[in-house]
């Protein structure tokens, strides 16, 4: 069983870096404009546990993001650090260092031994969906567009509290 889905995280892997070597094509990086309607459950997780898969599409759901991702994938450490490793991405040393969005493809990888509370996968999820809405791999871009989801989840926490 794991096997198998360690397998499949390597076939898509492939086909990522394929996908991404061969994109010419600007319409695959914003596919918005002509999708007829927002996919919010259209997304695929792998990797995920049920908890986590189910906490990671609640989040999505209250923040709303503007771009939805295609896939988002929970890889442990050594497959998160090779996956970057292969799509070339410098990870800043103490940053965000848990995700990363591989914008070409709009998929998410979240190192699944690195975060450290649903809080915190939540904030820096909101990071991530900043990436996709702003098309930019710039840090701030995708911070300034994470500040409105982030106050989306603040506010979704409030209500639940009281
Ligand atoms: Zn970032």
């Amino acid at each position: 069983m794991r096997l198998r889905s360690w397998t499949t995280l390597s076939l898509m892997t492939i086909a990522l870096v394929a996908w991404g070597q061969t994109s010419t094509n600007p319409k695959l990086v914003n596919t918005e404009a002509t999708s007829p309607e927002p996919s919010v459950n259209s997304y695929t997780v792998l990797g995920a546990t049920s908890e986590q898969e189910t906490l990671v599409r609640d989040q999505i759901r209250i923040m709303q993001p503007d771009v939805y991702p295609l896939r988002v994938l929970f890889v442990s450490h050594w497959k998160y650090v090779e996956t970057a490793r292969t799509f070339r991405l410098h990870v800043p040393a103490g940053y965000i260092s848990a995700m990363f969005t591989h914008l070409p493809s709009r998929s998410v990888f979240i190192d699944s031994d690195r975060y450290v509370s649903d809080d915190s996968l939540g904030y820096w999820v909101a990071h991530e969906l900043g990436h996709l809405a702003a098309n930019s791999a710039s840090e701030n871009a995708a911070d300034k567009a994470a500040r409105e989801y982030r106050k989306r989840l603040k506010d979704a926490r409030k209500r639940a509290v009281h």
